[in-house]
């Protein structure tokens, strides 16, 4: 191990970089000039707060970032002991000569989920079906509000991963199948980071992760590889990243899996030409957790790995643990002139931007008034509410749902009484785990709160003891949490032993069986679906149960609509929106109560308007194999007219047959629409549309949009 490096003489006071007067940019031009090489290594290192030994050492070494992973905690868990640990940590970081602060990140990735009484959101499949962006901005919000409670600086999230393989462990992980769906939900950005990063102490840094392609890999394996055209990476994988950089996301965290066998975190193209340079993103780059030194295929760091990844783009290296020996070899590639001064300043810049950006020179500790929030009413309202549109209903034989209110109910099933259960994976621990893990309210909690009578509502776990004179059996079965590599099923997606179990006691009984299903994605049950008069997908609710009983009992009429394509057997894997096989509930799907939902009244409420913007909007209005035909609806988001605008989007492999409204270019597998022509200005808040035949795969959404 290296021996820490020696420490310069205290400077004056008031330095420029110290200004918060001065713009950004020569803050960090300043700050840069005063920093040592030793400083700027430790810039680019981050570490567990766990392996941090002594403590001291986050000073001595310089290390600018230290995280918590999945199954880091504090004792005892509460938001004040987080807060605590923060300060702590925030203070020796401060205490070096030039008084660094230093920037933490955690996953909190559906709600501040390593934290005991933090509010638990639904998991992005679940924000997916809600197909309500203005809704998941609200709830990145709320989750930065409780960040800020505790401190932490930085979210490692949204996933904008497109799974296209349900048998992946983290499909749950995804908005959805389908790149537009994503795309739309990068909202999440926006509401972790406030219109401005660092406007309010509530803002967190976010991150758009995994970049790229982690959710295309053949057979769903994580960590595999992802074997496509370049086209087809960018049409499908893209978009969700070029949203993310529109909406100004701080950080990237790039994917452990591999584009047609080259690891992201090798992969210069990807991430310095496209991320970088055509996205114009100007945050950071963050490995993912120790994939440097797994880039030879062996744990332990090497030199030539740490020079292959920071080459490639990787400003920041998530470590986790030896973090002498990687500052020792990364000194040394950078001594040898293998990793130039420039690259080095440039990923301080790009670090240092954000930490100045985020406030955190000025406002380096928790700010208290915050702490509070954790858990509040406010945020577990809005976390409801997303459990209520969330919800999917898939069958309703004769009208079974909603329940009459009263009704003799019998509830069985291990996810009904199971806070772990209903939350899934990075809920007080990596993988998650059953039980009573945290505060919430459990489905039959929900139910029994719902029913007019709670003393009409039985429950057996395993569904002993039911009889016939009840109204319905509510069965609540499914997946048990995971969260990565265990979450793989490549043999088979079933339900297990003890489901099946439970649901031949209820079919014995003759009472009608209403399914509420809580898993990460679609699960093989084709074979049991005739058994049961109504199936509701309830994801992974989070702590709000009673988000589910608002819908079983009417409260609520499900709104939900499939954000994956569901298979009607795992033989049928991959399986996706207009791939020409027959599912058993297509994308998109999802039933009501008699009455029809509201259309969304505004399908792309962009927030924070600018002069000259626009969105467009992608829909496919018809496929059949071998074409489409899609309809984009462009919208002036800005504040004046627009005199021009052009929407591009990615073909896919397919050439466009027809147009009307407007004048088409194409160029290598990207078209793109020009309008003015035929619209003439377009005034703030008007929409245009314009549509066109398409042969080849079903196209995927407009990615861009510019106007003036
Ligand atoms: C996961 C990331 C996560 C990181 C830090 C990795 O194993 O792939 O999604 O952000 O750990 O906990």
């Amino acid at each position: 191990g290296a021996a820490p490096p020696a420490e310069p003489a205290p400077s004056a006071a008031a330095l420029p970089y110290q200004d918060p007067t001065l713009p950004v940019a020569d803050r960090v031009g300043d700050l840069l000039s005063r920093m040592s090489l030793d400083d700027k290594l430790g810039q680019m290192t981050q570490i567990e707060k766990d392996s941090l030994v002594p403590q001291s050492d986050l000073a001595a070494y310089r290390i600018g970032s230290v995280l918590s992973g999945g199954d880091s905690t504090v004792s005892p868990n509460n938001a004040q002991t987080w807060a605590d640990t923060y300060d702590s940590l925030q203070r020796t970081a401060l205490g070096t000569s030039l008084g660094i602060p230093l920037i933490y990140g955690i996953d909190a990735v559906h709600g501040h989920n390593a934290v005991r009484g933090a509010t638990i959101f639904p998991h992005n499949i679940g924000l997916g079906a809600t197909r309500d962006p203005a809704l998941v901005q609200r709830i990145g919000r709320a989750v930065a509000e409780e960040m800020a409670g505790t401190g932490i600086d930085w979210d490692f999230a949204p996933c904008l991963c497109v799974a296209r393989d349900d048998r992946w462990g983290r499909t749950y992980e995804s908005f959805g199948e389908k790149p537009e769906l994503p795309t739309s939900m990068a909202t999440f950005v926006t509401g972790l980071q406030g219109a401005t990063l660092g406007a309010d102490p509530a803002s967190v840094l976010a991150t758009a992760k995994h970049y790229i392609g982690d959710g295309g890999t053949t057979g769903g394996v994580d960590q595999g590889n992802t074997q496509l055209t370049e086209a087809e990476l960018r049409a499908l994988h893209l978009p969700p990243f070029q949203e993310a950089v529109r909406r100004g996301v701080g950080s990237v965290m790039l994917s452990y899996s591999s584009w047609n066998g080259v690891r992201s975190h090798a992969h210069k193209y990807l991430v310095t030409d496209v991320l970088k340079g055509e996205l114009g993103f100007t945050g950071f780059v963050v490995s993912d957790w120790a994939a440097v030194d797994q880039l030879d295929g062996q744990s332990g760091f090497t030199g030539a790995e740490i020079t292959t990844a920071v080459n490639a783009g990787v400003d920041m290296v998530m470590v986790p643990y030896d973090y002498k020996k990687f500052l020792t070899l990364l000194r040394g590639e950078v001594s040898a002139g293998r990793i130039s001064q420039a690259r080095v300043d440039d990923a301080n810049r790009r670090i240092l931007t954000k930490k100045f950006q985020l406030g955190l020179f000025e406002r380096p500790l928790t700010d208290r008034s915050y702490t509070s929030g954790v858990g509040s009413a406010a945020h577990r309202a809005i976390a409801r509410e997303a459990v209520r549109e969330s919800q999917v209903l898939l069958k309703n034989d004769g009208g079974i749902l909603p329940l009459p209110k009263g009704a003799k109910l019998f509830v069985a099933g291990k996810s009904a009484d199971d806070i772990g259960n209903q939350s899934g994976g990075w809920t007080l621990g990596w993988q998650g785990r059953s039980g009573p893990v945290t505060e919430g309210t459990t489905i039959l909690q929900g139910i029994r709160a719902a029913a007019n009578d709670p003393s009409q509502v039985t429950y057996d776990r395993y569904g002993n003891g039911i009889g016939a004179g009840y109204t319905a059996a509510v069965a609540v079965i499914g997946e048990t949490p995971y969260a990565e590599g265990r979450g793989d099923r490549p043999n088979g997606m079933g339900l297990d032993q003890e489901d099946l179990s439970t649901l031949a006691r209820l079919k014995a009984s003759g009472v009608p069986v209403v399914v509420v299903l809580v898993s990460g994605r679609p699960l093989d049950i084709a074979t049991q679906l005739p058994d049961w008069k109504a199936l509701l997908a309830a994801w992974l609710p989070g702590t709000e149960g009673n988000g589910v009983s608002d819908v079983l009992f009417g409260d609520h009429a499900p709104t939900g609509k499939l954000p994956m394509t569901w298979m009607r057997g795992a033989s049928q894997q991959p399986i996706n929106d207009g791939d020409g096989q027959t599912p058993l509930f297509p994308y998109g799907h999802g039933l009501t109560y008699g009455t029809t939902p509201d259309p969304d009244p505004d399908p792309d409420p962009d927030p924070e308007p600018v002069p000259g913007a626009c969105t467009a909007q992608f829909r496919t209005v018809a496929s059949w194999s071998g074409g489409y035909q899609a309809e984009v609806t462009v919208k002036n988001t800005g504040t004046g007219p627009l005199t021009g605008w052009n929407v591009a989007w990615d073909l896919g492999g397919s050439t466009v047959s027809s147009l009307w409204n407007g004048s088409l270019t194409v160029s290598a597998g990207r078209a793109t629409v020009h309008s003015a022509a035929h619209n003439g200005a377009l005034s703030a808040g008007a929409t245009t549309s314009f549509g066109f035949t398409a042969n080849g795969p079903t196209g995927t959404p407009a990615t861009h949009c510019a106007g003036s």
